[in-house]
């Protein structure tokens, strides 16, 4: 059976949270970030659907403002990008180097810098740009502490080594030398200093076996604000070019950063309960005295956190309402006392910019002993993003 497309209503019309992305918020923070660093080079990391921003309306924005390197986790997000038409250059960071070499195929092939950690990876990324006939721009990365990607200290003097035979065979030119600092998020930490001494031992050894890389590479958005001595050659900005708090005591206003993202969705239900109603399943919370509940059709499958459950958070009618009872599936109920001019329709926000009064996402995962960038990150792909630009 075919659907009569015409018929159907479109998609605006039967989705009913709507998550809204200010473009001019994160033009308006990477010039701010820009204008922080004095690093020649800017990466705009757009990992995770840029954090829930959607990847290329985010990317595209980013670059108009003045990045000049675009970062993902999964090379495929990379990938995506360049099958879009973005031409800036992009790391990976993120992607499987088996002796095959599908994925590094397409990443040479689209002029993808992959990172690499390991003489094992070389040799794939190595093997399958020489069968190319291509040369692969690479970024050597070190493991200064993360214990994630990249090479342990001990590892780092065989690997550039392999790194420099490798480049004088013209498979591979050795672009960048980085880490991502197991501290990141809290700059002042001793660790932070003991590991950007390692990395720049790390750089001289990669010079002293005749590599030239031009992009040092360290701090993402905590020590892009705080840490202006560990910027080198290029900066990484994730969460503060989003406009939240890349860590506890750095508040992004207090930078001008605003944050881009803010959902919302319509009360779709008002009534009246009396005093002693249990509300939601197992009735975890029960009404003390008569009230009004709103129905808000977003639940834990959009990303809504059961743990929010209790938190005054959700604005309607120009105040701050709890969430009353447990999160559902697909929607919750917020307590909006006594008398309540709220009518169905009317718009529920549940994070965006606090300037207009509306909790942040940075407040939301304060709530629920988490940290913002969970609260973004979680927000479901099936609500619709409405973006905004040039107002
Ligand atoms: C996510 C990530 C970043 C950005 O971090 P923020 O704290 O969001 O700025 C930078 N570098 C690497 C390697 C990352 O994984």
């Amino acid at each position: 059976m075919r659907l009569n497309a015409p018929t159907v209503p479109g998609s605006s019309e039967l989705i009913t949270g709507t998550v809204s992305v200010d473009l001019d918020a994160i033009e308006h923070n990477v010039r701010i970030l820009r204008a922080h660093t004095t690093a020649p080079h800017f990466m705009a990391v757009v990992k995770g659907n840029a954090y829930g921003h959607g990847l290329l309306e985010t990317a595209r924005s980013a670059v108009a403002a003045g990045a000049d390197w675009l970062g993902t986790a999964q090379l495929s997000e990379a990938l995506t990008l360049r099958r879009d038409g973005i031409t800036t250059p992009i790391l990976a960071w993120l992607y499987l180097a088996t002796s095959s070499g599908g994925a590094i195929t397409d990443a040479v092939q689209h002029d993808i810098d992959v990172s690499l950690g390991s003489v094992a990876q070389l040799e794939v990324v190595a093997g399958t740009a020489h069968a190319l006939g291509r040369t692969a721009f690479i970024h050597l990365e070190l493991d200064s502490g993360l214990s994630r990607g990249g090479a342990r200290r001990e590892d780092w003097p065989a690997l550039v080594a392999a790194a420099r035979a490798a480049e004088l065979t013209g498979a591979v030119s050795v672009r960048g030398v980085w880490t991502h600092l197991a501290w990141a998020d809290v700059p002042a930490h001793p660790a932070n200093t003991a590991a950007v001494a390692d990395f720049e031992e790390a750089v001289q050894e990669a010079h002293d076996v005749g590599l030239t890389p031009t992009l040092r590479h360290v701090s993402s958005s905590a020590n892009i604000l705080a840490r202006p001595e560990f910027h080198f050659d290029m900066v990484r900005a994730g969460l503060a070019m989003y406009g939240l708090s890349p860590a506890e005591h750095l508040d992004p206003a207090d930078f001008s950063l605003r944050p881009a993202l803010s959902v919302s969705a319509p009360v779709v239900l008002v009534k009246h309960v009396p005093a002693g109603t249990g509300v939601s399943y197992e009735h975890r919370a029960i009404t003390h005295e008569s009230r009004y509940l709103g129905l808000i059709p977003l639940g834990y499958a959009d990303g809504i956190p059961k743990g929010i459950s209790g938190s005054s958070i959700v604005m309607v009618g120009g105040h701050k309402v709890p969430v009353i009872g447990k999160v559902c599936m697909d929607q919750f109920m917020v307590d909006l006392g006594h008398q309540t001019g709220v009518k169905v329709g009317d718009t529920a926000l549940l994070f965006g910019d606090p300037e207009v009064g509306a909790a942040s996402a940075d407040d939301w995962g304060a709530a629920i002993n988490s940290h913002g960038d969970e609260i973004i990150n979680r927000i479901a792909p099936r609500l619709q993003r409405v973006y905004t630009h040039g107002r």
